[in-house]
């Protein structure tokens, strides 16, 4: 055995004076890195099992009813001890809980995310036929890159409300056997052109046609005879017209399950990680969670790829309704426990990424497996369009996360002026109540398929399962 040198008095002064990022598998037991790798099997059956917010809602409506939760429609009765789900449209919902705690003074703890993510959508009036093809025109839904969405396999999913208002869901690409889908690319070959062009407009928006058949219908005197056949599909499986596409949301979502990734299993490949990497651990920490005095809500919202908006995005004002609702039926003026309460927004940020150094300060930047990333701040061009959190939360959230051992880093999206963005913390901030962002480091954030580590997404589900206990 090599002897254990003793500690000079700088390397003393080091330790306790310098900050330095720690890796999650380097300072976590064996247990605790082997729950690690079980909770990531939870989020990867989680992740195959909703590709939009539609069936994420679903999916998480499905954990909550398990977990012994009802649903609350807004104006129900209320008291201490409820667990209930609010589904709002089927595209967001919030799943909560009311704790014997003064909601006056403590307030309500909310953990939010979203649940959509960016895709290609099929527009209203779609479907063609052209040279023995037969395609649905889209219309691209967040901000993607588009060459990467072409020459991969893709699946359909969404809903058709046919003539007489019947809903029909549709879910094709997924299943072992099931048919995929497909957009065209241009050969090697043939595209010197295309490769001279800036990457962003190698393919334009209107080249994302998905390819939907091939077979033409067997009559002599039917011109489009492979739209036709299509159709005929369509109509035998979901009682569909073409009629019917103009009130249908379809969405071409790729058809990869979430795998392991690397040797060691540490990371997962998966579409959607943006954000439903957040939204499972939201999810599950107030599902877990035993406690009976805090007030705790898991808000998993529709629409912020676009920009948070409509009546099911974070900028819509029933969630706010929500937290009066709450409030009245328990006797609480909603002003008071709005001030008193408190938020860990949690959406992606991105990882540094060596391939790329260029765009990242790395000081500032989410180092992979290093926990879960809190961003003070968010936006573009000089913190423009941030809700910045204050110092004294930050420092809360802070103190909490060291009392409980919870892996974590500061991240800030990128170098100063290199881009930016911005997510659903400051329409949380706006009610009046302290917010911060947290969420887990992503690398090809929207591309068809994001990694992450697993150890960021344990860290956290550590973090909001502190956070609401
Ligand atoms: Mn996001
Ligand atoms: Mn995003």
């Amino acid at each position: 055995m090599a002897e254990e040198k003793e500690k000079t008095q700088g390397q003393l002064l080091e330790e306790k004076l310098l900050y330095k990022k720690k890796n999650f598998f380097e300072i976590s037991s064996k247990e605790e890195i082997d729950q690690m790798y079980e909770y990531a099997k939870g989020y990867m059956a989680y992740l195959d099992a909703g590709k939009t917010e539609r069936e994420a809602v679903a999916v998480a409506i499905e954990m909550a009813k398990k977990a012994g939760y009802t649903e609350y429609k807004l104006g129900d009765a209320l008291k201490a001890g409820d667990k209930k789900y609010f589904n709002n449209r089927d595209k967001s919902v919030a799943v909560f809980k009311l704790g014997t705690n003064d909601l006056e003074k403590d307030g309500v703890r909310i953990v939010a995310a979203h649940v959509d993510a960016p895709r290609i959508d099929i527009k209203q009036n779609p479907l063609y036929e052209d040279s023995g093809m037969c395609f649905l025109k889209t219309h691209y839904y967040g901000g993607i890159k588009k060459y990467q969405w072409t020459a991969i396999p893709l699946a359909l999913h969404g809903v058709v409300v046919l003539a007489d208002g019947t809903r029909k869901e549709v879910k094709v690409g997924d299943q072992p056997g099931d048919p995929v889908f497909y957009i065209n690319d241009i050969l090697p070959h043939l595209g010197r052109e295309q490769a001279q062009k800036p990457l962003g407009q190698a393919i334009a928006g209107e080249d994302l046609n998905v390819l939907v058949g091939g077979l033409p219908y067997a009559d002599e005197n039917v011109k489009e005879k492979i739209k036709l056949s299509v159709l005929s599909i369509l109509n035998e499986k979901y009682g569909m017209t073409e009629e019917d596409f103009l009130s249908a949301e379809l969405s071409a979502v790729p058809a990869f399950d979430a795998r392991d990734v690397g040797f060691d299993r540490a990371l997962i490949g998966a579409y959607g990680h943006d954000d439903r990497v957040c939204s499972y651990p939201a999810l599950t920490a107030v599902l877990d969670d035993n406690g009976t005095e805090r007030t705790s809500i898991c808000l998993l919202v529709d629409k912020e790829e676009i920009g948070s908006e409509g009546n099911t995005g974070a900028q819509c004002d029933v969630y706010n309704d929500l937290i009066t609702c709450i409030s009245k039926a328990l006797g609480c003026n909603e002003i008071k426990v709005r001030a008193a309460s408190k938020c860990l927004s949690s959406d992606v940020t991105a990882c540094y990424d060596p391939n790329f150094a260029g765009v990242f300060e790395k000081k500032n930047s989410a180092i992979l497996s290093c926990g879960t990333a809190m961003c003070k701040f968010t936006g573009s061009g000089g913190k423009g369009g941030s809700s910045d959190a204050s110092a004294e939360f930050v420092g809360e959230v802070r103190k909490l996360f060291a009392e409980n051992n919870v892996c974590w880093q500061t991240s800030e999206l990128g170098r100063v002026d290199a881009g930016g963005g911005g997510t659903i913390a400051k329409y949380v901030a706006k009610l009046n109540i302290d917010t911060v962002d947290m969420g887990v480091p992503v690398i090809s954030m929207h591309a068809p398929y994001e990694l992450v580590s697993k150890a960021d997404v344990y860290s956290t589900y550590k973090a909001f399962a502190v956070f609401v206990k």
